[in-house]
């Protein structure tokens, strides 16, 4: 496995990710993905949204805003305890987590530290044009809100019986207080998550699938088995609208850690938000001829730490020809570039003909077009990146009409017609 240095180099290197105002220094735990970073998280996201939504028959999307009414982060309780606990140094002056300190101490210096303090992770701002506290709005620390206030519309809408669940991707907030880990932790981060709503004696069997289906999605896309593992929550650790949950745990380069939270969370929110805003939130059964508030499962994932993830697990490193091969071994679903467009060299010859390919692929996936340097050192750079085939024109292409497809991880070279290229791609992407 590689280690985490290797992994943020190469993403600097090659355009997956930035570091955040990087002109101005940079801004703690804010990041920007470049070219290829947006393309690798676009396919994650793609990934996760065709097997959790389009996939399957019981499942819709939704795609709610940023910023909603503060009173549902009263009726969450995110308000009174979306808090972590926080100490600040008497020596050093840095802040930790209470779980980070060493000894009771801080983690940096080993000073003594002042008493505990409930530090809000919800970032503020203000809606309208004045900044009064009743004007105060919150970025929201998680998507699922948005899904349990829509319930009742998505429910009416969509028809869907128990049990179904609702899909929704999009941009988190936290104020971490000491974000890092590369992109591990953030303060700005997307999240993939479900709300999967049973009667309330059926969440059981649901929570048992969900872990097991989540699981089998990582694997699917990549990630090995032996470096998954599920975390059981003790009932002292449980959140507080939670009666079970665990923690689907990768083994990054500096520990086992979570990359996605399944949760029981009973009918808590839905309960909560009908008593507050006074609306009826639950659902008649037509089976029994009963109304009653759902209960639900919710598989929650990070973008960012999957991204990452598959990136850790992907990066190989080879000799060949007594030389270091990096590769990528990305699934062809998440890889940026599916194919690599490459003339020989740059030669007024095969210039045109290259391009000409280039052009034919282009409608069929995300390509890339490179004459820059050595065939040899474009390979290299390409297996570096993860994409699964290059296609290679040379002189003998202008006369017998035929290009070279290489496959990133056997390195094996195939030649195929080029009016024959898209299906025979098509195929090894499949
Ligand atoms: P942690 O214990 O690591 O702070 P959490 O248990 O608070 O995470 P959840 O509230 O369960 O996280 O959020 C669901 C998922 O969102 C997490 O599994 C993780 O993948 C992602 N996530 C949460 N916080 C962050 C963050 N600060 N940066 C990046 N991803 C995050």
């Amino acid at each position: 496995m590689p280690d985490l240095d290797t992994i943020v180099n190469l993403c600097k290197r090659r355009g997956f990710v930035f570091q955040s105002s990087e002109i101005y220094g940079g801004f703690g735990g804010f990041w920007d993905y470049g070219p290829l970073g947006v393309e690798l998280k676009k396919n994650i996201k793609d990934a996760w949204w065709r097997a959790n939504v389009q996939e399957r028959e019981d499942m819709v999307g939704l795609d709610g805003s940023i910023i909603m009414s503060p009173r549902i982060w009263e009726a969450s309780e995110h308000v009174s305890t979306f808090t972590d606990p926080l100490v600040d140094c008497k020596q050093c002056r840095r802040r930790s987590r209470t779980d980070e300190l060493v000894n009771g101490r801080c983690p940096y210096c080993g000073g003594e530290v002042t008493e505990e303090r409930r530090f809000q992770l919800m970032f503020k701002t203000f809606v309208g044009p004045v900044e009064e506290d009743a004007a105060v709005a919150y970025l929201r620390p998680e998507t699922a809100q948005a899904i349990f206030v829509n319930f009742k519309n998505v429910q009416a809408t969509s028809r869907k019986k128990l049990p179904f669940g609702i899909a929704q991707v999009g941009k988190g907030f936290r104020n971490e207080i000491t974000p890092g880990k590369f992109i591990f932790r953030d303060r700005e981060f997307d999240m993939m998550e479900i709300e999967y709503f049973v009667k309330p004696n059926e969440w059981e069997a649901a929570f048992e699938r969900w872990v097991q289906d989540r699981l089998d999605w990582y694997v699917r896309f990549g990630i090995k088995r032996e470096h998954l593992s599920v975390y059981e929550y003790p009932p002292e650790e449980l959140a507080h609208y939670s009666r079970r949950t665990v923690d689907i745990e990768y083994e990054f380069p500096f520990g086992r850690s979570e990359l996605e939270g399944i949760a029981y969370r009973t009918d808590f929110d839905l309960s909560r938000h009908q008593a507050a805003s006074g609306e009826d939130l639950t659902y008649f059964d037509d089976e029994t001829n009963e109304r009653y508030l759902p209960h639900v499962v919710e598989p929650a994932a990070g973008v960012d730490r999957s991204l990452l993830a598959f990136l850790i697990d992907a990066y190989d490193e080879e000799e060949v020809r007594g030389e270091k091969r990096t590769v990528l071994r990305l699934h062809r679903a998440l890889a940026p570039y599916k194919v690599a467009v490459l003339p020989l060299s740059r030669n007024e010859r095969l210039t045109p003909l290259a391009r000409e390919v280039a052009a034919a692929l282009r409608p069929h996936w995300m390509i890339t077009y490179d004459d820059s340097q050595a065939i040899g050192r474009r390979y290299r750079r390409q297996d570096e990146i993860g994409t699964p085939f290059c296609v290679t024109i040379d002189f003998d292409s202008l006369e017998d009409k035929k290009a070279t497809i290489r496959d990133r991880d056997s390195m094996e070279q195939e030649r195929v017609p080029i009016a024959e290229l898209v299906p025979v791609l098509q195929e090894k992407l499949k």
